[in-house]
């Protein structure tokens, strides 16, 4: 009979328990968990804030309805759960882990096998600020109780979050749209989201939060949090904002020490090394979820991915592994889905200012199209943006954002990705079309065909954030009810495209020029016409002027 204790009781932790069970029905297995319950769905701490999950319990329940206790584990799947257990201490020379109830008693477990799952904790930021009842993290389940609580009694009129990263926008969200209270975000970097979307992408990101009423500052150097007669003043860029609570969303670490305190390797990211079966340095030692680097399986380097969906693919591998079933975990591309305010941002793989990071020479490719058919009555704006690798054309990464089909987009994309697919590929990717569903070229196909022409008639896609800053003569192919609800000047010029070939002569040949247009296709067939007739410098507005002005 084989004894494995598993520390850390949530996502990676149980799935590893309860798959173990269902191989070995004769194992002994024990969760060591510190907080007063077990396997909590974290991810929906922004929806049972907002109120969409009435009861905290829900986020804990099966899906028939039983809170899934350690009474539940114990009775239903003869798992031992520790509850208000702290593990202090391992002891791979034993084969033991030290334990601390709530009491404080202390004593140990054996195990044949032990998995670390002890996920991440919240980064420390580097400012100052007090301790205090108005400032809190928004990471452990008690994070989401204690808020719920606040938001209930109206002690929350206003509040700040520090940190625009995919948690503190939902949290934004769920604060705003149930509970009224005025929101304002502090991001460090240039723009929401840093790790996962590009300007484009993040920008119509903002404009969603902001005409919801979310006020957001990017760029925010935050030097310091004060406390004052039952307010925070947040400092930052020579501002003061005063505010009932501030939130740190700044980002997560691996929980690491009990490894590292026990030998076990820790790598150069801050997570626990493991191989692709999921084992640590010593041999009879898991580790899954946050508290591990995974590789990246675009760039091949290790990383934190700090999602929910690898933990419980990674339960499941040690799992198989302990029962004697061979498994691998390969590694990640990152992605992630967000959903403010009914719109879905997603990405996956790289985006450019990680590609950068790694030395990729990236190129891209905008674009913006329906989710259906033109003609069919209901259809939603898509936007997107896809880098590849320039020379050989691996695609490196997919942004996607709008109310329609976003993650059916992104996840087929993430097939590819895990292929090291190219450009070419995109065109060759099969769908199931029906109109009511899609268009008879999906997105994919049209991002392969996009890229394949830049490539080919080498036209450069401009970005319409850019489209202030350039040097280049506009040629406008909208039609005229177009132009007058989004007028746009830029002393350009105006091509008729339904008569294209009659006004081609309007475009001058020693000027540089940027075919715009609403959405960017025709934009980019002109750009190929120019390209074939002998214009030199020619480039196309990509995911066209609609990108610039839209806000869902
Ligand atoms: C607000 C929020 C929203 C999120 N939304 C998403 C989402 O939409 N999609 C997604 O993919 N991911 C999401 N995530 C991330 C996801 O929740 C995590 O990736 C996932 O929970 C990781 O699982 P884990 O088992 O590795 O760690 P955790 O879930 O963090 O569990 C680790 C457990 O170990 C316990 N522990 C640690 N040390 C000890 C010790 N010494 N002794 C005993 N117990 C210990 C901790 O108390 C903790 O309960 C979200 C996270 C947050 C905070």
């Amino acid at each position: 009979m084989k004894k494995v204790v598993i520390i850390g009781g949530m996502a990676g932790g149980c799935k590893i328990a309860a798959r173990l069970r269902r191989l070995d029905p004769t194992a002994e297995i024990t969760i060591v968990e510190r907080l007063p319950f077990v396997s909590f769905g974290t991810c929906g701490m922004p929806f049972f804030v907002r109120g969409d999950v009435d009861d905290f319990n829900q986020l804990m329940s099966t899906a028939w309805g039983t809170v899934r206790s350690p009474e539940y584990f114990l009775e239903a799947k003869k798992i031992n759960v520790l509850t208000e257990t702290n593990c202090t201490r391992i002891i791979p020379e034993q084969n033991k882990i030290e334990i601390q109830d709530k009491l404080g008693n202390r004593s140990l477990l054996d195990y044949d096998f032990l998995v670390i799952a002890t996920g991440s904790k919240p980064a420390m930021p580097k400012f100052p600020f007090p301790r205090s009842e108005r400032i809190s993290f928004f990471h452990s389940p008690l994070d989401a109780l204690k808020l719920r609580k606040y938001a209930e009694q109206g002690k929350l009129s206003n509040a700040i979050i520090i940190g625009g990263g995919f948690i503190g926008c939902e949290l934004a969200e769920a604060l705003s749209s149930l509970w009224g209270i005025e929101v304002v975000i502090l991001e460090k970097e240039n723009y929401l989201v840093p790790r996962s979307f590009d300007t484009e992408i993040s920008s119509l990101l903002g404009k969603v939060m902001e005409v919801n009423g979310i006020k957001i500052y990017t760029g925010a150097n935050v030097e310091k949090i004060d406390e004052k007669d039952e307010k925070c003043l947040v400092h930052f860029n020579d501002n003061i904002l005063e505010t009932h609570f501030v939130f740190l969303v700044t980002g997560i670490e691996p929980e690491v020490e009990l490894a590292r305190n026990a030998g076990i390797q820790i790598g150069e990211k801050g997570g626990i090394v493991v191989n692709s079966r999921l084992q640590t340095n010593i041999p009879n030692i898991f580790a899954a979820g946050d508290c591990i680097e995974t590789i990246n399986l675009v760039t091949s380097k290790p990383e934190i991915f700090a999602l929910g969906s690898l933990a419980n693919r990674q339960g499941r591998v040690i799992a198989n592994n302990i029962a004697g079933i061979n498994d691998e975990f390969d590694g990640a591309i990152g992605s992630i889905s967000l959903k403010v305010f009914d719109v879905i941002f997603s990405s996956v793989g790289l985006n450019t200012a990680c590609a950068k990071n790694y030395g990729i020479d990236a190129g891209f490719a905008l674009a913006s199209f329906y989710d259906r058919p033109h003609y069919y009555p209901e259809n939603e704006v898509l936007f997107a943006k896809v880098l590849y690798q320039k020379g050989n054309g691996r695609l490196l990464g997919l942004q996607m954002c709008g109310k329609g089909e976003v993650s059916r987009y992104i996840d087929s994309f993430g097939i590819l990705l895990k292929k090291s697919s190219k450009y070419l590929d995109l065109l060759d990717f099969e769908h199931s079309y029906t109109p009511p569903h899609s268009s008879p070229l999906n997105p994919l196909n049209y991002l392969g065909g996009i890229i394949q022409n830049q490539e080919m008639f080498g036209i450069k896609c401009v970005s319409p954030l850019e489209i202030h800053k350039l040097e280049y003569l506009c040629v406008d192919l909208r039609k005229e009810d177009e132009t007058e609800q989004m007028p746009f000047e830029l002393g350009n010029i105006t091509v008729d495209y339904d008569h294209f070939w009659k006004e081609i002569d309007k475009i001058p040949r020693d000027k540089k020029i940027l075919c715009v247009c609403q959405k960017g296709p025709r934009a980019l067939e002109v750009a190929i016409y120019l390209k074939q007739n002998g214009w030199e410098e020619v480039a196309y507005l990509g995911g066209g002027l609609q990108m610039l002005n839209s806000s869902f």
